[in-house]
């Protein structure tokens, strides 16, 4: 499997903002913003997409919204937030391998688009 843009990212390979990472994630902001805290939560086993979650990998997602709600206190989004996780086309995956999208600073709607 040819390395992700996101395993590029964690190898320091290509530039992001980065703001946290332990030895299973990296998290760093989303290069196209979709709310004032766009935050991309990223294993660092390349996944291709949800549908390839083996049994054993349950506990990395566990990890990853773990992750995610501590970074949403550290970032202040004290009001509450969004996680998304995009799974295949129709999902609105554009990049092919596994992240948590953590959203806040702004009213999210329902449902999304
Ligand atoms: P998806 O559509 O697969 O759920 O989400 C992919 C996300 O990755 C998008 O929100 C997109 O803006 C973001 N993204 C794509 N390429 C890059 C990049 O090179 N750097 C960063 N920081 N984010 C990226």
């Amino acid at each position: 499997m040819p390395d992700s843009i996101f395993t590029k990212i964690i190898n320091r390979e290509l530039p992001a903002q980065i703001i946290y990472e332990d030895d299973r994630v990296v998290a760093f902001h989303d290069i196209n913003p979709q709310a004032p805290v766009h935050v991309l939560v990223v294993p660092r086993k390349q996944i291709p997409m949800l549908d390839d979650l083996r049994p054993e990998d349950a506990p990395l997602v566990g990890h990853m919204v773990h992750v995610a709600t501590k970074l949403a206190g550290e970032l202040k989004l004290d009001l509450g937030y969004r996680i998304v996780m995009n799974c295949n086309h129709q999902g609105g995956q554009t990049v092919f391998h596994i992240h948590l999208h953590l959203m806040g600073g702004r009213q999210m709607q329902w449902p999304p688009g």
